[in-house]
């Protein structure tokens, strides 16, 4: 072990510009171990890491390592945003429709933006962000169901 895991963190926060704090550095490190975790699961991690920390000031670090390339943001219609710390590889995400669970799809051509666009409107496009939605196996096999349409015992 060269360096602690806080250590390398806060060289990429102050590799991309950033002020280094305690408080960004928990966040960081919890929305990376995490898997594409919404807000509220992201304070609670913090707080694990640093004590109390104010809502808003996880909504405002947030928003730094997002605009600085760090943290990316994922908003699927109709449900709250996620973050993920696997930034810079294009890939896409599956929601389901159901119960919102979310998981990686990776880039189906390999290389950004991934989609061609059948009209670019003189945009230079380097990033094609895709959404699959369905059902999960869960929500898709309880879905199937014959008494689907009852109301659970
Ligand atoms: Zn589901
Ligand atoms: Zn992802």
């Amino acid at each position: 072990m060269t360096a602690s895991p806080s250590t390398a963190t806060a060289k990429d926060l102050r590799g991309a510009g950033l002020r280094v704090t305690a408080a960004r550095v928990a966040l960081l490190e919890t929305v990376r171990a995490g898997d594409h975790l919404g807000v509220e699961a992201i304070a609670a991690g913090v707080r694990d890491r640093v004590g109390h920390v104010s809502l808003q000031a996880v909504y405002e670090a947030l928003h730094a390592l997002t605009a600085a390339g760090l943290v990316r943001r994922i908003q699927p219609p109709g449900s709250p945003a996620r973050f993920e710390g696997r930034v810079g590889d294009n890939h896409h995400h599956v929601v389901c429709r159901s119960c919102g669970a979310l998981a990686d799809v990776d880039c189906a051509v390999g290389e950004a933006p991934c989609l061609t666009a059948s009209d670019d409107h003189g945009f230079a496009i380097d990033e094609a962000e895709v959404i699959y939605r369905g059902l999960c196996p869960a929500c898709s096999s309880t879905s199937t169901s014959p008494t689907s349409t009852s109301p659970a015992p």
